[in-house]
């Protein structure tokens, strides 16, 4: 497909003008309005074929849906209002070896997960590559609530909402073309991810969480983020991880556990909550039917994660997903 008909679809499919722009696809620039007296989000995810995704397993619509999700989860994070106007970019650089169909695929599965979260498309932009294809995804929203990373204090309690491990299960088993029926939990968790912005909106909009993250690339690397730009140390419980029954009866405890502490692409929201909020938060998962578990603690100290399994000190063989650049 070339360029401008692929634009020309996108147009078609998304629009010109949206909640918070007034211009969209099809000029130099969007006109976004923002909200006045409310704080604008911005994050910026880029995924690779073979990298973040895999074409072998996942479909061309999970892969579009999920490049979306992503930078939502991002936004949920950060305690979007997903009631006001969330806007993405969406650049591609696209293969000659991607068919017509594959790319309408993708577009579907961008324009199903936008439909699904109230989101926008505005804009972006479209390249040949010589190489696998490449997705950049800007997502904008707004909070009253804005919520960081840096706000955990020693004796505070990390508490996950959602569940751990299940997309790292699902990769395994699909990386290592095991029967795939009856895990389809896993791996749709793998290939379409969810991100929380409905709880992690009330989470923020209640200032009971302190800090908060979306875990993306493991939860003993991610909860060090939290921990170090806090100005704290964390213990880390990786035995109350919450990880799926499903993943433990399929991969054995061990290996369960170990991909949950350190594959990634959860997409739960780990965040720091003192102990005396600790019904309240657990109130508002039940209300979103959102699993809820405490796994940590934090200590005075400089970003140390230290991971206890039963008692025992455990650590990662490898620390978590660090992306290794060039030579
Ligand atoms: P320019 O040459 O001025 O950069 P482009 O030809 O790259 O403009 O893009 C034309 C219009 O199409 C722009 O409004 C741009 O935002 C939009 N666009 C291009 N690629 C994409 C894409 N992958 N998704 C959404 N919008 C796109
Ligand atoms: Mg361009």
């Amino acid at each position: 497909m070339k360029e401008f008909a692929l634009i020309d679809i996108l147009t078609k499919r998304f629009g010109t003008k949206g909640a918070g722009f007034s211009l969209g696809i099809g000029d130099d620039c969007a006109h976004l309005v923002p909200e006045s007296g409310v704080t604008q989000l911005v994050t910026t995810d880029m995924s690779t074929n073979g990298v973040h995704f895999s074409d072998r397993f996942c479909t061309w619509e999970n892969i579009g849906r999920r490049v979306v999700a992503v930078n939502l989860s991002d936004l949920a994070a950060s305690g979007v209002d997903p009631s006001l106007p969330m806007i993405l970019f969406l650049s591609v650089a696209v293969s000659g070896e991607i068919t017509s169909d594959q790319l309408t695929s993708f577009i579907d599965g961008v324009d199903s997960c936008i439909k699904t979260y109230g989101a926008s498309v505005a804009g972006g932009d479209t390249t040949a590559i010589n190489g696998p294809f490449t997705v950049s995804v800007t997502a904008i929203g707004y909070s009253r609530n804005p919520v960081n990373r840096s706000g955990a204090l020693p004796g505070d309690l990390l508490a996950v909402f959602g569940n751990i491990g299940m997309a790292g299960a699902g990769f395994e088993i699909l990386d290592t073309g095991r029967p795939t029926t009856g895990l389809e939990e896993l791996t749709r968790a793998y290939c379409c991810p969810t991100p929380l912005l409905k709880i992690g909106h009330e989470l923020a909009k209640s200032s009971l969480v302190r800090g908060m993250l979306d875990l993306s690339d493991g939860i003993f690397q991610d909860a060090g983020h939290l921990a170090r730009q806090s100005g704290c140390d964390l213990t880390l419980h990786i035995d109350k991880l919450p990880v799926h029954p499903k993943a433990i009866s399929e991969l054995g405890e061990e290996k369960a556990f170990r991909i949950g502490a350190g594959f990634g692409d959860d997409y739960a929201l780990a965040a720091a909550i003192t102990p005396k909020d600790l019904e309240t938060a657990a109130a508002i998962a039940q209300k979103n039917n959102t699993p809820f578990t405490v796994v940590g603690e934090f200590q005075e100290g400089t970003g140390n994660v230290r991971g206890f399994l039963r008692g025992e000190p455990y650590s990662l063989r490898s620390g978590g997903y660090e992306h290794k650049l060039g030579k």
